[in-house]
């Protein structure tokens, strides 16, 4: 899709290449609001059992007193207070018991008169006569068992729960719009109430669409790509007090979505469907839901980043969504445009939007035209929050899912520039900074190691942004550690020379590199690495898949390669993942990559030599308790061996 040209006025609709309209955001909001008025759907009731999460639609108000009696608070006796005078541990009153003992549940049957008392247990009802308690702690048995010796005088009402100081008859207990948790299914269940009036939960189509998509747990053919949003929408439906019917995924084929549209336009109170919101030739969506009902499409394209290809309709008093395909694009788009509606449509208040002021660090490209919302981890540096921008773009799911909010930067800014102070806006008001902050580089060695640590209580947060965005966060104190595997081409040697003050190096672990094939290739089996390459150089047929700039193995190639510059030079993906996925489909018939990932790819493997996967310590966290039981751990035997297990060997 082409992306709307610099200086563009946000006011007025954007003529997006021939086709879609991109309005701004807020106008494409409230044309949604205008052609739709969330509301309640009707209540229904429901017992306590079933009401955790529902909603309140009514006040509700106390039927009974709670305590229903006056009872006593604690093990004693009940007594009047006024025979009690000065009673203490040098002058003892002795009261003389009444024939009977209180217990939970008894209803007393004997008056206190003046000068006895009677035995009662916790939660014994108060008898005609007794204001207060005495705690058996403050009395001696008297007259063998007869009588009772206080060591205490009670003030009026000691240890006495009066009837309805808990919760008084009539009293108003929970507001129309309260989610209900435990602590509200306690309240009522004190109060004598079974059931309750809640909001009908509004029943939500979820449907997505792609000929690539194939369901979660059955196996990908070629070219074909797990159905993330349907799951994602499903579960965000559900957050925010719908409940979610899924239809699952469908291809782009015009009548079984047609069907399927219908069906769940008939059998829900609204429709989410996702992908083929493009104006592109496939893309038929938007069509279908245009046809549906009246007035129809309102906005179908809208100036913001992710999500410029949203869709929103309402169809004969039904909201109809089509959310972007890339599944970071397709949640933004929900969270911000689609779940106010829900929420009202539930009865649920709207979701409170923490905010927290933070400092972005880096540069930040933005698009002219379009308000970009960057998703953003947090980190904790000593003059207060860091917001990391996501390395990933919206296609990636890890985007959304690892961010702890976005930033915002309006449509009239071509960048915000390094050092900018901002607002971020949460997606989970619960963040919690992790013990410790690792990026840099991932191995699955890392994921293994930060394990160990877990089960100790340690939370890690591990950010992927390569061995070279891992030292300049290091630099800046953004993280503690940042793992790197950086080979110096004038010396050979592994990141030691990379390192800049304020920064020292911590031994982790060795990688075998080798030169990956599928196995039974003629032009690799059996070969030494040097015999190998010259043959697949000698080979015009023979494609090889590189590695990027900056990277240690890129390094390796280029010495292998010396000056060769065989097909396939210019692919250079940035992981030893992506060289084993375009090696084992056949895109490429070699590369270089670590052992462990040519055993995951089921691939050959000639070894070359190994690489120094390390970690930069920023020197002055290193007696952060965290840091220090990472230090620890990657000393300790059982590490190694599970790093061994793994293909890897400590250093
Ligand atoms: P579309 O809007 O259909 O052109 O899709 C845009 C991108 O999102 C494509 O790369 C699709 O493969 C991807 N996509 C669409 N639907 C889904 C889905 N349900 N789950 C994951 N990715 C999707
Ligand atoms: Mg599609």
């Amino acid at each position: 899709m082409n992306q709307p040209t610099a200086r563009l006025p946000v006011n007025e609709a954007i003529r997006q290449d021939q086709f879609l309209t991109v309005l701004p955001r807020d106008e494409a909001v409230r044309r949604f609001r205008e052609a739709f008025q969330p509301a309640p759907l009707g209540t229904e009731t429901v017992i306590l059992a079933a009401a955790l999460g529902r909603v309140l639609a009514e006040d509700i108000a106390s039927p009974t007193d709670v305590p229903p009696f006056d009872r006593s608070g604690v093990d004693g006796f009940a007594v009047r207070s006024a025979d009690c005078g000065e009673a203490g541990d040098a002058h003892p009153v002795t009261l003389t018991l009444n024939p009977e003992v209180i217990a939970c549940g008894v209803a007393p049957r004997l008056a206190v008169a003046p000068g006895t008392a009677t035995p009662i247990a916790t939660g014994g009802p108060i008898p005609r006569g007794a204001d207060a308690v005495v705690m058996i702690e403050h009395t001696d048995a008297a007259e063998g068992d007869a009588a009772i010796a206080l060591r205490r005088a009670p003030a009026p009402g000691a240890f006495v729960a009066f009837a309805g100081s808990d919760i008084a008859r009539g009293e108003t207990l929970l507001r129309r719009g309260t989610v209900v948790g435990s602590r509200e299914i306690g309240m009522l269940a004190a109060c004598g109430i079974a059931q309750i009036p809640v909001f009908r939960r509004p029943r939500v189509g979820v449907l997505s669409t792609g000929d690539e998509l194939v369901a979660p747990g059955e196996s990908l053919r070629p070219a074909a790509i797990y159905d993330a949003n349907g799951p994602i929408v499903a579960a965000a439906v559900a957050e925010n007090g719908g409940e979610a019917v899924s239809y699952g995924a469908f291809p782009d084929e015009e009548a079984a979505l047609d069907a399927a549209l219908r069906r769940a336009f008939a059998e829900c109170d609204a429709v989410i469907l996702s992908g083929g919101t493009s104006k592109g030739a496939g893309d038929l969506t938007h069509r279908l839901v245009g046809r549906l009902g009246a007035p129809g499409i309102v906005a179908h394209g809208v100036a913001l980043k992710p999500g410029k290809p949203l869709c929103l309709a309402v169809c004969d008093g039904k909201p109809v969504v089509v959310l972007p395909g890339f599944p970071t694009s397709a949640m933004f788009t929900f969270h911000d445009v689609v779940a106010p509606v829900l929420r009202q449509m539930a009865g649920l208040p709207a979701r409170n939007e923490a905010q927290v002021d933070a400092l972005v660090p880096v540069r930040v490209p933005s698009e002219l035209g379009r308000t970009e919302f960057v998703m953003a981890a947090l980190v904790e540096r000593e003059d207060g929050l860091v917001a990391y921008p996501s390395p990933k773009g919206s296609g990636s799911i890890t985007a959304f899912t690892q961010a702890d909010g976005f930033l915002t930067i309006d449509a009239l800014a071509d960048h915000l520039p390094a050092g900018t102070r901002t607002s971020v806006t949460l997606l989970n008001p619960q963040v919690r900074a992790p013990d410790l902050v690792i990026v840099g580089s991932h191995c699955t060695g890392l994921d293994a190691v930060v394990g160990r640590l877990a089960e100790r209580g340690v939370s890690a947060r591990l950010m992927a942004v390569g061995s070279l965005g891992g030292l300049a966060a290091a630099r800046r104190g953004e993280c503690d550690l940042a793992p790197i595997h950086l080979m110096d081409p004038a010396t050979g040697t592994y990141n030691e020379s990379y390192l800049a003050p304020g920064l020292e190096l911590v031994p982790g672990w060795r990688r075998m590199q080798g030169i990956v094939y599928r196995l039974g290739d003629a032009r690799f089996e059996g070969r030494t690495p040097d015999e190998a390459v010259a043959a697949a150089i000698a080979d015009p047929a023979c494609l090889m898949v590189n590695r990027n700039q900056g990277a240690g193995t890129r390094i390796l190639i280029d010495r292998l390669l010396a000056g060769a510059r065989p097909e396939g030079y210019w692919n250079q993906p940035k992981s030893h993942n992506a060289v084993g996925a375009a090696v084992a489909q056949g895109r490429a018939d070699w590369g270089v990559a670590i052992a462990p990932v040519a055993g995951a790819y089921g691939l050959g493997f000639l070894p070359l030599g190994e690489e120094h996967y390390d970690f930069a310590l920023v020197s002055e966290r290193r007696g952060k308790p965290a840091v220090a039981a990472l230090l620890e751990s990657l000393r300790q035997p059982e590490t190694a061996a599970l790093l061994a297990a793994l293909g890897f060997r400590a250093a």
